[in-house]
């Protein structure tokens, strides 16, 4: 049951089809995701088009999924997460939505989804043909003239959308690729896992001004390899 009635994410819960959707929203605000437009958006993405078969009873729980060839998709908290991140520290729009973002990692396309709905362009990457091909069929349906599918190494970004808004990576390197941050806008914001100390993960968010690079390490994260090179 929904209990704040006058908070207008609540009420749209409320309507959702998807019980498993509602209470995944729900577990997305008790762990402090706010921004109502990143609560639609997530809403707005049916998760379960996006796994196998056998997973989709799974697909609103908090947990990584396997997508094949041994990457996943990330969990809804995480996707959440940095999505807010991105939105909040991203180049907006007086519409409030970020210009063209690039996304890192297309894997089974999930992530581009959710930023379709708060980008006005979206270039999603991915380096291994066939989950490029496996998140063009899951997209096909959904008819997004705006999310741009490319076959490609995301180490070097993707100069022909730059520059871009924002810049958001489901894979995690040693460093940040200096191409990521050549590509981003002056007001723009990279959230990406890097390696940090004891070879743990972290969030890290890089924003870029005139003033300079600023970058934040966040919480510890566990994303898969960012890898050079198609494959
Ligand atoms: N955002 C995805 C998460 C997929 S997991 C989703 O919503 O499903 C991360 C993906 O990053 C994997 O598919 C992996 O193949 C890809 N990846 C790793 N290194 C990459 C690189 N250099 N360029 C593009 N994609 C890369």
């Amino acid at each position: 049951p929904v209990t704040s009635a006058s908070a207008p994410q609540a009420a749209s819960m409320a309507r959702d089809p998807i019980p498993a959707r509602a209470r995944m929203l729900q577990q997305l605000m008790a762990e402090g995701i706010q921004d109502p437009l990143v609560l639609r958006a997530m809403g707005a993405v049916d998760r379960h088009h996006f796994v196998d078969g056998a997973l989709v009873p799974q697909a609103y729980e908090d947990t990584a999924l396997p997508i094949g060839l041994g990457q996943t998709i990330s969990k809804p908290s995480v996707v959440a997460r940095m999505t807010e991140l991105l939105l909040q520290g991203g180049l907006r729009g007086a519409d409030g939505r970020l210009g063209r973002v690039l996304d890192i990692g297309t894997g089974c396309g999930y992530q581009a989804v959710v930023l379709a709905q708060l980008a006005t362009e979206v270039y999603s990457i991915e380096r291994l043909r066939e989950l490029h091909e496996k998140a063009r069929a899951n997209l096909r349906p959904l008819r997004l003239a705006t999310v741009h599918l490319i076959l490609g190494d995301g180490m070097v970004g993707f100069a022909k959308g730059a520059p871009y808004a924002g810049i958001i990576a489901a894979a995690g390197g040693e460093a940040v690729p200096e191409a990521w941050i050549d590509q981003l806008a002056h007001g723009g914001r990279i959230v990406a896992p890097v390696a940090v100390a004891g070879g743990q993960q972290a969030l890290m968010v890089i924003d870029k001004s005139h003033q300079g690079v600023q970058q934040t390490i966040l919480e510890a994260v566990n994303f898969v390899p960012l890898k050079s090179g198609l494959a």
